[in-house]
């Protein structure tokens, strides 16, 4: 019931219209009485005419119209006609002609979307006569499967013939299924005319008779193909990963749940591999990470090449992979980590640079038959990383042992969630001394963790506050905890010296970072010069983003020691490229010059080297007389057990307040 409908009113309407409402008010006027019965007729017959082409307005509007004249006209020339007696089967006659206007009206409409609809391209209406087994279809067959009618009248069977011949035993099923008087609803797939492969929904609807026998099957046939192909882009973009074009960890997860149902069930094996791709991280940061990406797809391909087709090569995140492997023997198993370090280990050649990223293997079987895919996926992941503990590139399986570890872990970082609210993190003092005027020149801050579980040494969960991110809170409470604690100790009498934080990786490449390290000093009022940040050499494999985090740390007035100086891979290309504040000489340097002359010579050059560009020196881990002679000629400073361990701060205050004494005393 639109204006618009008011153009669907024909023209040749509008003139009989126009003509029979001229003839009303010439009647009217000239009072030609004996032709009211004729006028009157043609103009209920013109409502219902204007109702049924123009809908509800269009039978209003002649109304008005002929309203309009009657009032005008016939209020002059017969006022008495006005009476309600008079009026009122004229009124009645009005109302049935713009009804039944009205009803053919909405019949017409719906007619019309009716057709609208079966002449829609995308659906097919059809009818199975059971009696003569005839089909027939309606008009939209021609454009679904690309064909003429002509071609269908030619072959009645067409649509039958042109089914994927995979589908069409649920087309048979279908049938019988229709026969004994039931719906049906399928989807399969038919080859167009043009050859392409699409999609098709097909429900049917049985009709029987007064015996219950099916006579006659009504069905309607849509084409679903862009529906599928939605579905089926959706599936990809869920389930595979765009780079290397491998199932993703979603997939692997879904499917090796379903594969570990019946391989519990009837006790086969299966076993999952995690592979993690070691130094990836150095390719990524040194040849750019469209490099790393031409990596990691060669990898993909080279694993895939080697692996049998019914084994499955997923990419978990990163440089991580997963293999599934079943029905499989420990030996088999075995062999196939092996085969797989043998093979990742030859070099890739990209972008003319020759690039070797060997793998470390985690690997976990269904042994109790009780694990889901998330547990068998988490024990082989556990086992990866004892992998990479015990040296990287080589294989290692979730065992027993591993799982104490694993369940130990698990609890350690519960627990270190709630460690700061909960009162459970100290800080200990290890003082460093200058070798040559036995004075105390700095303390390193080393933390400690007492919870339900005992005394946690930091070198568990140093790593475990790493991994879980806690590192970044756990930190500045260090942070914090040590500028507070240089007040401390100038307040009780202590000598003034620069106290040595220790700082991850993972803090020094927090986005805020510096932003962070500046408010602490600002709200703890302490001066910047009287704290030394300790970065191990591991930072520096992201040397590009820590250069700018270590100037700005220097700018902000903290000094910047290298901790465990001398074992890591770039130490000297490293000092080479960042301005640093001191070198700390890792332990195992002076405890292995003892016995061997070339470690020694290599602790003098060290020291040397140090000295030539600048820095403090400090020399980690002294324990004996014989070491700090070896020291004392070098003008050094030293830190380690011979003078103190790391001491709980009232002890250390203790401590110092004696050792002052003692050098006043000398
Ligand atoms: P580090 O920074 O190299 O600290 C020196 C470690 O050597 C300390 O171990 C210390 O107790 C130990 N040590 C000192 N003198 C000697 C010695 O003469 N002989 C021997 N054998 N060892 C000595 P600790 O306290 O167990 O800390 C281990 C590591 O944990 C530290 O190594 C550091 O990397 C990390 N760490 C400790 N506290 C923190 C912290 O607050 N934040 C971060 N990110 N790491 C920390
Ligand atoms: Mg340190
Ligand atoms: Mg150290």
């Amino acid at each position: 019931m639109t204006r618009l409908s008011l153009k669907k009113i024909p023209t040749i309407l509008w003139f009989f219209g126009a003509a029979v409402l001229a003839g009303s008010i010439y009647m009217e006027t000239s009072s030609l009485m004996e032709t009211e019965g004729l006028f009157w007729t043609a103009n209920t017959v013109m409502i219902a005419l204007f109702t049924y082409y123009g809908g509800f307005y269009g039978g209003i509007l002649y109304l008005l119209l002929l309203s309009g004249i009657y009032l005008v006209t016939g209020i002059f020339s017969t006022p008495n006609d006005l009476s309600v007696q008079n009026l009122f089967p004229y009124v009645i006659g009005l109302f049935i002609s713009f009804s039944i206007g009205i009803l053919g009206w909405k019949i017409r409409t719906n007619e019309v979307h009716l057709n609208k609809l079966f002449e829609n391209n995308d659906i097919t209406f059809w009818t199975w006569d059971l009696e003569n087994d005839e089909h027939t279809f309606s008009e939209g067959y021609a454009k679904i499967y690309g064909v003429t009618r002509e071609s269908i009248r030619d072959n009645p069977y067409h649509w039958k013939d042109v089914v994927h011949p995979d589908d069409k035993y649920m087309l048979m099923d279908a049938h019988e299924q229709q026969k004994a008087g039931k719906k049906t609803n399928i989807t399969y797939r038919f080859f167009h005319s043009s050859g392409e492969v699409r999609w098709l929904q097909d429900s049917a609807t049985p009709h029987l008779d007064r015996n219950g026998i099916v006579t006659r099957v009504d069905g309607v046939i849509l084409d679903i193909t862009n529906q599928k192909q939605a579905e089926q882009k959706m599936n990809q973009l869920i389930h595979y990963d765009s780079l290397t074009g491998l199932t993703n960890r979603v997939w692997f997860k879904n499917y090796l749940d379903t594969a570990l149902i019946s391989t519990n069930k009837y006790g086969r094996s299966v076993a999952v591999m995690f592979i993690d791709f070691d130094n990836f991280k150095r390719v990524n940061d040194t040849l750019g990470h469209s490099a790393g990406d031409q990596l990691l797809i060669r990898i993909a391909n080279r694993l895939k090449s080697f692996l049998r087709e019914s084994d499955i090569v997923s990419r978990q995140s990163g440089d991580e992979f997963l293999v599934l492997i079943e029905n499989r023997n420990l030996d088999e198993i075995e062999q196939l980590a092996k085969d797989i370090i043998t093979k990742m280990n030859e070099p890739y050649s990209i972008n003319s640079t020759e690039i070797i990223s060997t793998p470390s293997i985690g690997i976990s079987i269904n042994l109790d038959y009780e694990d889901d895919a998330e547990a068998l996926i988490k024990k082989a992941d556990f086992a990866m990383y004892l992998a990479k503990e015990n040296g990287k590139n080589n294989y290692q399986f979730y065992n027993d042992e591993l799982n104490q570890k694993m369940k130990r872990k698990m609890i350690l970082e519960t627990y270190l969630h709630k460690a700061i609210e909960l009162n459970e993190l100290t800080v200990h003092y290890q003082p460093q001394f200058d070798l040559a005027s036995y004075h105390i020149v700095g303390a390193e801050a080393l933390l400690r963790w007492e919870c339900e579980m005992g005394k946690i040494p930091p070198d568990e969960f140093i790593p475990i506050a790493e991994e879980t991110g806690l590192i970044i809170p756990i930190g500045e409470w260090v942070l914090r905890q040590a500028c507070q604690d240089v007040k401390r100790f100038k307040a009780n009498g202590l000598e003034t010296f620069p106290i040595s934080v220790n700082i991850s990786t993972r803090q020094l490449m927090a986005p805020n970072f510096i932003e962070r390290v500046q408010t602490i000093i600002e709200e703890e009022q302490v001066n910047p010069k009287l704290l030394t940040l300790e970065i191990t050499e591991s930072a520096f494999l992201y040397y590009e983003d820590a250069k700018e985090n270590i100037l700005a740390l220097r700018n902000l007035g903290v000094g910047v020691s290298l901790d465990d100086f001398g074992i890591g891979y770039s130490s000297l290309s490293m000092i080479r490229n960042i301005e640093i504040d001191e070198l700390k000489i890792d332990r195992s340097f002076l405890n292995d010059s003892i016995k061997n002359n070339r470690v020694r010579s290599l602790l003098e050059a060290i020291i040397q080297i140090g000295k030539k560009i600048n820095t403090k020196v400090v020399v980690e881990g002294i324990e004996t007389k014989e070491q700090i002679d070896i020291l004392t000629v070098y003008d050094v400073l030293g830190q380690g057990y011979f003078y103190s361990k790391p001491l709980p701060i009232e002890e250390f205050e203790d401590w110092c307040l004696q050792a002052k004494k003692k050098a006043k005393s000398f």
